[in-house]
């Protein structure tokens, strides 16, 4: 979409917020376009490959990973943000970069982090996607990290607590105010959940972790299964599953076009300043929000907290923590580049190194601290 084409409350390339080091204008895309561009080109991302979702890395060649979720929250946020007229590639930014700072082994991962650093500042991995751009990311000859616009930055930066915020400086200055940020941002958000809801499922069965039978208790899988059912008697297995997934995705994306353009209409922001100060504009329908939290309970109670689940969940507790511990314990066990970044602050730059691992450079590390047989 040209800029001119763009409604008033979009973020607007021309007039993007300044990256935190001078650049020239980028020829033939936009400050947006440039931001995609470095995000897909960076190292981080290419790790999102091997990191876990839910399952595991090595547990199976089909199952979802940090890559293909992003992938898919990036999908389904363009389609969202071309319906409202709003800029695509910004919201198409900020999904392939949501996840850059997440730990391996998922949210097990995060929490044993966090568990290690709470003494030291704690871990969380919206803070650290901002960390990669903004910092650890090496490919520029001029600066650290990719230098970000900063509309990108404020919304890699979704949730951030009090306590963290002033230290943030532009991208932390909203959780101050109460303000929100651009709705290209906000549609990243809603995206993500979308997306791992609903490719949770899908993996969730393909695992044989879930059945259909137990999927049938939950409304709104119920409701669009038997739709396709009644059209289509024969279809079953696999089909059935994926064409009720499909329609349950097809829902929510329409649900929640319709439903933030009737919240654009009421509150009628003129430019993108008055959307940060209105209340959050995009947004599901209540009975829509209803379902979606129904199925997320689910997915908790028969996925995340599946007995095999947990078994993984329990073993990556204890690679992170193991790594963590030998680190601090001794720092010459970091290779040369961390062990140099750990003379001023040793716990940060052990978890830098860590939340950079994949699930298996991980487990291969830990072998090789803890394992008399490994090289
Ligand atoms: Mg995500």
């Amino acid at each position: 979409m040209r800029e001119r084409e763009l409604a008033p409350y979009a973020a607007r390339p021309g007039r993007a917020g300044g990256r935190r080091h001078r650049e020239p204008p980028p020829r033939g895309r936009s400050e947006y376009q440039r931001d995609r561009d470095r995000i897909v080109h960076s190292g981080a991302f290419r790790r999102l490959e091997y990191k876990t979702q839910v399952f595991v890395n090595h547990e199976g060649d089909l199952f979802r990973t940090r890559l293909t979720h992003s992938l898919e929250v990036a999908q389904i946020a363009r389609s969202v943000a071309r319906s409202l007229r709003l800029d695509e590639d910004l919201t198409e930014a900020i999904a392939l970069a949501h996840d850059l700072g997440h730990t391996p082994f998922g949210h097990t991962g995060q929490d044993a982090l966090n568990a290690c650093m709470k003494p030291y500042g704690g871990f969380e991995h919206n803070l650290q996607s901002l960390r990669v751009v903004d910092l650890l990311e090496q490919r520029y000859a001029a600066f650290d990290g990719l230098n970000l616009t900063f509309e990108t930055r404020e919304g890699i930066l979704k949730h951030c607590s009090r306590r963290h915020a002033p230290g943030l400086g532009d991208v932390g200055a909203r959780f101050i105010k109460r303000r929100r940020p651009s709705l290209e941002a906000q549609i990243a958000n809603l995206a993500d959940e979308i997306a791992y809801n609903n490719h949770d499922v899908d993996d969730g069965v393909r695992s044989g972790l879930l059945d259909l039978e137990q999927l049938s208790r939950v409304k709104v899988f119920a409701r669009h299964m038997r739709a396709v059912q009644h059209e289509h008697p024969r279809v079953s297995g696999t089909r059935l599953r994926h064409e009720t997934v499909r329609r349950m995705i097809d829902t929510l994306v329409t649900d929640l076009i319709r439903t933030s353009e009737a919240h654009i209409r009421r509150h009628a922001p003129a430019s993108l300043e008055e959307a940060r100060r209105a209340p959050p504009l995009i947004a599901f329908s209540p009975r829509i929000r209803d379902e979606s939290l129904d199925l997320k309970q689910f997915l908790r109670r028969n996925l995340y907290q599946h007995y095999r689940v947990t078994r993984m969940s329990n073993k990556a507790r204890r690679i992170v923590t193991d790594l963590f511990r030998a680190f601090l314990s001794d720092l010459h066990l970091l290779p040369p580049e961390h062990q140099a970044r750990a003379q001023a602050d040793a716990p940060r730059a052990i978890a830098d190194y860590i939340a950079g691992m994949t699930d298996r450079y991980a487990m291969l590390e830990h072998r090789r601290l803890f394992a008399i047989e490994a090289a």
